[in-house]
């Protein structure tokens, strides 16, 4: 008698696209990684790249488009949305590009700073391009390329030493507009008013629905708060579910 084989069902990649404007989610799984490409006509921009950025992008883009990425967004300096940029810095290294990059990021943020610091340190003298670390201290819109990018605040935590409470770490979501089309990622956050603001009536939101179930949670969204928040833009994306 043979075995039954189990089937699975891929949950990842999620991809949306309206003319040029592209998005896909690799991976946005708690604790494991997250990982997001956005392109447009003339940009590539990475949102996140948790572990495993460089395999998944290489299974999207050449290695000619990986070299075009001019520009990084972090949410946040959690592992799972932080751990794969020592690797693409390093690759980026290696094949020896010359273009600046961006890495736009939370004031606060240690762990980019961190591993910024530790990678020019090792590899100081074989970088032969320039990274910009862009510390993002507001709300203020950023335009790169044909892509108006606004930066929001969120409200995510992380649980404290003891266990007995949370205290909160520099968060931010951003809202993409290009050719009149948006789309807003509010990253890791409990329920906050902004992200509802920022999400409404967007042509793409990508929510997180992070808590491990119904009841209260101040690091993550419920499925119904997430749900709601989504059901107020054109279409969306429920990420980072527990597994
Ligand atoms: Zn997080």
């Amino acid at each position: 008698m043979t075995k039954r084989q189990k089937k699975y069902t891929p949950k990842y990649p999620l991809v949306w696209q309206k003319d040029d404007f592209f998005i896909e989610i690799f991976c946005s799984i708690p604790n494991i990684a997250t990982g997001i490409l956005l392109t447009t006509d003339d940009s590539y921009f990475v949102i996140d790249p948790g572990d495993g950025i460089l395999r998944d992008l290489n299974k999207t883009l050449n290695a000619s488009e990986i070299m075009d990425i001019s520009d990084i967004f972090i949410t946040h300096g959690h592992h799972d949305h932080v751990g794969g940029v020592w690797s693409f810095l390093t690759y980026l290294t290696v094949m020896r590009r010359k273009k600046t990059l961006n890495i736009y990021y939370p004031e606060g943020c240690v762990e980019i700073e961190s591993i910024y610091r530790a990678f020019y340190e090792v590899y100081e003298h074989e970088v032969n391009y320039k990274i910009n670390l862009k510390k993002i201290t507001s709300e203020r819109a950023i335009r790169r390329k044909n892509v108006v990018i606004k930066p929001f605040k969120v409200n995510h935590r992380e649980p404290n030493d003891t266990g007995d409470g949370s205290f909160e770490i520099p968060s931010l979501g951003y809202k993409f507009t290009y050719q009149g089309k948006t789309i807003c990622y509010g990253g890791d956050t409990a329920y906050c008013e902004n992200l509802v603001k920022h999400a409404k009536d967007s042509d793409l939101a990508i929510i997180e629905a992070g808590a491990e179930d119904e009841s209260q949670s101040e690091l993550h969204m419920t499925m119904g708060q997430a749900s709601k928040i989504g059901e107020s833009a054109k279409e969306y994306f429920l990420v980072h579910v527990p597994e």
